[in-house]
């Protein structure tokens, strides 16, 4: 059975309350006994004293050819009744021999056994007995310091018995009122503090749950005060730690998939570069085994050195593609910045180029202005070349090339724009992907190998620049590249 902290509470000071009185109460009793008693005592001394004073008195002043056990007799009768209304208690005289000499006692009056201690009054001493509710003394009586008998009083208890119960009474009356009142006061008292325990034990319950605390569960200035600060305090570092572990995990997840989607990107990389090696090493293959077999023909000589040519061309663009992109992934330092005049820069690129679309009858136009960027010269070159050399190969005879640039806020922009084929919206997500080309055949024909835009991609990134596909349908495809402007800091 469950009892309540606040009716335990209640239950233990009413039990304080009851030893307490229980323990006062018997103190008392036993004060007031004890001090009944020696006030008895030293009265019935007295009384016996002056009995004794009036025996003496009686027997100088008598007859005195009588001896004191004649006297006795003779007298005893009077004496102890005019004992007993002096000392107002019963009075029995008694000779030396244990007789009765005189009883203030009403005959019939039934008697208890005192021989035992009358015999020890008549050695001389004071002796007692209790029986019922009556104390019967014996004191011995003398005359000139001659035992002749002893005297007996019945004194009787009732009132000092009467007055012990009432007393008792009133403790137990009064005890049993201070003890229902503590329960009453321990248990409204505690009542409060229960509450309060059994809010922090629903607080913790909260917490386990992760329900955690806004404030404090409330405020005092004691011990449960300080439990409610603890659990409060304990409540915001519980849910920071989950919030940081939360975090961390976030970012193990994080970095996970970014290695899986590494590992895969990396497996694709290979897998792709063994396939795009495989088909020019195929045709070189091909023709050298054409040539051995047929070594006198001259025409197939020329095809075969022709194509021959193309494809190694087209391996060693590819290989050397490569091991610049997978450089740039690890390392930077083929990267030198320096100061460097854009204008110039893509002027020269154009001119160098233009060769390249005339022969594809194309017109190259320029609109350049003067920026200064802080950027590695070789791969701005190497972006720009691949951008207008794609404009070219991807154009329609008389079709157009235009690069031209302009400054925003604190960057520089460079369109490369050209008529052509463009470039369908399902491709845009993939362009810059290694390997990635709309049309293969395309591609092959004009020597593309699929690597030009992703390594364009990261050497601009490289600069801290930005390149996207700007915008492309059935007549403009343009491309834009931003970087930041050198300033004078
Ligand atoms: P490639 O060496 O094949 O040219 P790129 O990475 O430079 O490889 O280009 C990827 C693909 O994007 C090309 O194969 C081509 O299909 C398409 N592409 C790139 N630039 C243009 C452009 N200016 N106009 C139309 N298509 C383009």
């Amino acid at each position: 059975m469950k009892i309540s902290l606040k009716a335990k509470m209640g239950l233990v000071l009413a039990f304080l309350i009851i030893l307490t009185v229980t323990v006062l109460s018997v103190l008392v009793l036993k004060g007031i006994e004890t001090n009944q008693r020696d006030q008895l005592e030293s009265e019935l001394i007295q009384k016996s004293k002056a009995a004794e004073q009036t025996i003496h008195q009686s027997y100088v002043t008598g007859d005195p050819s009588l001896n004191t056990d004649s006297f006795l007799q003779q007298k005893g009768q009077r004496l102890a009744s005019s004992i007993a209304s002096q000392s107002g208690m019963q009075t029995v005289l008694y000779n030396q021999k244990g007789q009765e000499a005189g009883s203030s006692i009403p005959i019939g009056q039934k008697d208890v056994d005192v021989s035992d201690t009358l015999s020890y009054a008549l050695k001389g001493k004071i002796a007692y007995q209790i029986s019922g509710s009556s104390l019967i003394y014996f004191a011995p009586v003398s005359i000139d310091n001659q035992l002749i008998g002893a005297i007996r009083f019945d004194h009787s208890l009732k009132n000092n018995q009467q007055f012990i119960a009432d007393i008792r009474h009133l403790f137990r009356t009064w005890g049993t009122i201070a003890a229902a009142a503590a329960f009453l006061i321990g248990y409204a008292y505690f009542y409060r503090i229960a509450s309060l325990i059994a809010s922090l034990q629903k607080t913790s319950q909260q917490i386990r749950k992760g329900r955690y605390l806004t404030d404090l569960p409330f405020k005092r200035r004691d011990e449960l005060g300080e439990l409610s600060q603890g659990l409060f305090f304990m409540s915001t570092s519980i849910e920071k730690n989950i919030d940081q572990m939360n975090e961390e995990k976030r970012k193990l997840e994080f970095a996970i998939s970014k290695l899986q989607s590494l590992e895969q990107q990396q497996k694709q990389f290979i897998g792709n570069i063994s396939h795009e090696f495989k088909t020019p090493l195929t045709s070189i293959k091909a023709y050298v085994d054409l040539l051995d077999m047929y070594r006198d023909d001259p025409q197939l000589m020329e095809d075969g050195v022709q194509n021959i040519r193309k494809e190694t061309n087209r391996l060693h663009e590819m290989v050397d593609k490569i091991l610049k992109l997978s450089a740039l992934e690890k390392y930077d330092f083929e990267q030198r910045p320096e100061q460097v005049e854009l204008k110039r820069l893509l002027e020269d690129i154009c001119d160098r180029m233009k060769g390249k679309a005339a022969k594809f009858d194309l017109t190259l136009h320029t609109n350049i202005k003067e920026a200064v960027v802080w950027a590695d010269r070789e791969s701005l070159i190497h972006i720009f070349i691949n951008l207008i050399d794609n404009a070219i190969k991807y154009n329609e005879p008389g079709g157009k090339v235009e690069v031209t640039s302009y400054t925003l806020e604190n960057s520089i922009i460079v369109d490369v724009a050209n008529t052509g084929i463009g470039i369908p919206p399902e491709a845009e997500e993939k362009l810059f992907q290694p390997f990635f080309t709309v049309n293969k055949d395309r591609s092959r024909l004009s020597g593309g190998t699929g690597l030009g835009l992703a390594l364009a991609k990261d050497l601009t990134e490289k600069q801290k620049g930005v390149i996207k596909l700007h915008h492309s349908d059935s007549k403009w495809t343009i491309f834009k590249v931003s970087f930041p402007l050198k300033t004078e800091k």
